[in-house]
């Protein structure tokens, strides 16, 4: 059967994928479904890793990542570390569509924001302090609490020494593990029936970063890519995607016709490559509308919807173990 079109997402995209659904049921573009979608997923507040109420950073600010990309042209655009912004899917899309840039990131993402238009507001309630003081004071995590509050200190008071405090506290060890617990991201991908493949991703990415802390969300070819044969994107340790390269290999496989089942599989596999381990979870799509979903990380699941559907379904995502 030919499918004219297909969406499919990770994470709680079944938020917004309805919305994508219905533009391209109604013959809109997928770079449209897919920005819509991850605007509805963005303004979610008890979504505690993706835009409104995202998990804060160290110091208790939440800085967001997001990315976009259209397969045809291979046009993309991407925002980091992006502070007091609702949508940055959005401000992605305008870098993309009206910047001579590919990426923009901090205060000059948010000035470009701003000239655009876009409204500055405070994107964390009392549900997401109450969630960043939860995590501080040990409730959902077993970093010792005086680690923390070095680590903490050493980005505001500079008078501390993080070499010692990163290995004496193993807080490397504990930043896998929390990125492990922790963490989630929206990817949405879209097909129209134009045959155009268009991938967006949005995250606030993993509790209690670094300040100024990128991961693999915005980053073309690690955490998204898309060609005009099959678009990919990640959610989970960003290190490791952005190490691997891993969506742009994935989408290389399909160009060497490797299914798209295969060639996201091979995507998780690539993970033994890598000594320190972490959690993965790789949705792609191909030109026919197939979506392939693989991780490292069990119980992990997506949403996939095509023109033969009414609504989107949750599907179980193939669970591989790497040692
Ligand atoms: N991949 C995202 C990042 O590393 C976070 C996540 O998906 O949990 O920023």
């Amino acid at each position: 059967m030919t499918l004219d079109y297909a969406i499919c997402g990770t994470r709680n995209s079944n938020i917004g994928l309805p919305t994508g659904l219905k533009i391209l049921r109604e013959g809109g573009n997928a770079l449209d479904a897919v920005e819509e979608s991850i605007k509805l997923i963005e303004n979610n507040p008890y979504d505690i890793t993706v835009g409104f109420n995202g998990f804060p950073n160290l110091l208790g600010i939440v800085e967001l990542d997001a990315s976009i990309m259209e397969g045809s042209t291979r046009n993309a655009g991407a925002v980091a570390a992006v502070k007091n912004f609702r949508h940055p899917i959005s401000i992605a899309r305008k870098v993309m569509e009206i910047s001579p840039h590919v990426m923009l990131v901090g205060e000059g993402a948010e000035r470009f924001a701003k000239a655009l238009g876009y409204q500055e507001e405070d994107i964390i309630d009392e549900l997401g302090i109450q969630n960043y003081h939860n995590i501080m004071d040990g409730k959902s995590l077993e970093m010792p609490i005086e680690a923390q509050e070095l680590v903490r200190e050493l980005f505001m008071r500079f008078d501390v020494h993080l070499k010692e405090v990163m290995e004496n506290y193993s807080i490397k060890e504990w930043y896998r593990k929390l990125s492990f617990d922790k963490h989630g991201t929206t990817n949405v991908i879209a097909l129209d029936n134009e045959s155009n493949l268009a991938v967006g991703v949005s995250t606030s990415g993993i509790a209690m970063k670094f300040p100024g802390r990128v991961g693999d969300s915005p980053i073309f070819g690690a955490g998204i890519y898309c060609s005009d044969k099959a678009g990919s994107a990640c959610t989970g340790t960003g290190e490791l995607a952005i190490r691997l390269s891993t969506t742009r290999l994935v989408v290389d496989r399909v160009h060497r016709n490797i299914a798209i089942d295969k060639a996201t599989e091979m995507g998780i596999l690539e993970l033994k490559q890598l000594k320190e381990q972490g959690v993965l979870h790789i949705i792609s799509m191909d030109k026919s509308g197939q979506c392939a979903a693989f991780t490292n990380k069990d119980g992990l699941y997506h949403y996939y919807a095509d023109s033969s559907m009414e609504d989107p379904e949750k599907r179980q995502s193939v669970f591989l173990k790497i040692q």
